[in-house]
């Protein structure tokens, strides 16, 4: 059975507000390092998958959407794109059939490949009344409304990587989604890979036990540094050609694309370490910008690049007169349930015994 129910808020607003994901095609070649499909393919559903992410047809499945189901919203193909180059057109053309013998129920479907889409599926050129024409996009530079002259009616950023305004781009979808996948978890990304470990995006109640028994992982929640996300790439590409001589350290709540380019990733703790031990005499730090100035007053032979603009809304909020004020008063005690508190300890007990 295929059909299953999911937790994709999106599917839940059709139908008896159950979403369920159904996968007669599966797999993909595009290789995305974000793909969160290809990562339960490699870990928690291998045995369902032993060929791995390879595309895959599954005729067996069409039987799990019949004509007498009730009425519910269907995300088709969600482990994988459909319009991937290695899948066949006779594949889509037998689940655009079967879509086409359920008219009660409203499927979606996304694809990453609008122009393949557009071109080569007869889907795009049908009546079908009952599937929502969706579109993956990361970043502004994916946001080509020309290449698709269907009209998607939806658009989904999961994972936003990058900023994108819709009306400079002159297109309006019908509906959009941000995914919570856009919320990254840089840190817990970086930890996986400084570890060797895999890195899960988002945890999946009651698959911890099985993740720790089988496969090692970092399961990372779905939050980031709003702070630490705005640096990109291309900021270190252009610092090491200003500065070809510079140190570039970053926190490792950036983006893992950032800390594939710099030249050290470290907490705070570490940055002051580095800086203060390195024979060098000059530091980019890709962190919050007040980490540069308390590093320059503690070392005034070492120069710290100000090209930072990246300030937290939220810490320039604290000040001086505030905290002595709080700590005279005792007051602004934050108070949380007993057992929020009790699990809370578990991981900060476990990290102070390994650190
Ligand atoms: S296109 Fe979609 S299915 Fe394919 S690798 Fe990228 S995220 Fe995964």
């Amino acid at each position: 059975m295929s059909l299953n129910p999911t937790g994709i808020e999106w599917t839940h607003v059709f139908g008896e507000g159950t979403g369920y994901t159904w996968n007669p095609i599966t797999g993909c070649t595009r290789g995305c390092d974000y793909c969160y499909a290809r990562a339960l393919v490699e870990t928690r559903l291998k045995d369902v998958y032993p060929q791995g992410f390879a595309p895959t047809f599954w005729p067996d499945r069409l039987r799990d959407v019949t004509p007498k189901q009730k009425p519910r919203g269907i995300f088709v193909g969600s482990m994988g794109d459909m319009w991937d180059l290695a899948v066949p057109q006779e594949w889509r053309d037998q689940v655009w059939a079967r879509v086409s013998d359920c008219r009660q129920h409203v499927f979606f479907s996304l694809t990453k490949q609008p122009m393949v889409s557009t071109r080569h599926d007869n889907l795009w050129h049908t009546a079908l009344r009952n599937i929502w024409r969706g579109v993956t996009v990361t970043r502004r530079e994916e946001l080509r409304p020309w290449e698709w002259p269907w009209c998607p009616a939806f658009v989904s950023f999961e994972p936003l990587l990058g900023p994108v305004c819709l009306d400079a781009e002159g297109w309006c979808p019908d509906w959009a989604i941000i995914g919570a996948d856009s919320r990254r978890a840089g840190v817990a990304h970086n930890t996986a890979r400084e570890l060797g470990l895999a890195f899960i995006q988002g945890w999946i109640p009651g698959s911890e036990k099985e993740l720790r028994a089988d496969t090692p992982a970092v399961i990372g929640w779905g939050a980031h540094c709003e702070v630490h996300e705005l640096f990109e790439p291309e900021h270190v590409d252009a610092v090491k050609q200003q500065f070809p001589e510079a140190v570039t350290i970053a926190h490792p709540e950036c983006k893992p694309e950032v800390i594939a380019k710099v030249d050290i990733s470290g907490s705070t703790k570490k940055m002051v370490d580095v800086v203060k031990a390195s024979d060098a005499k000059q530091f980019m730090l890709f962190t919050e910008c007040s980490m540069g100035d308390n590093l320059a007053a503690e070392n005034p032979d070492k120069e710290m690049i100000r090209m930072c603009s990246h300030q937290c809304p939220h810490m320039a909020l604290i000040t001086l007169e505030d905290t002595l004020e709080a700590l005279q008063k005792l007051q602004y005690q934050i108070e949380l349930p007993e057992a929020i508190l009790r699990d809370a300890r578990v991981p900060i007990d476990n990290m102070l015994a390994i650190s």
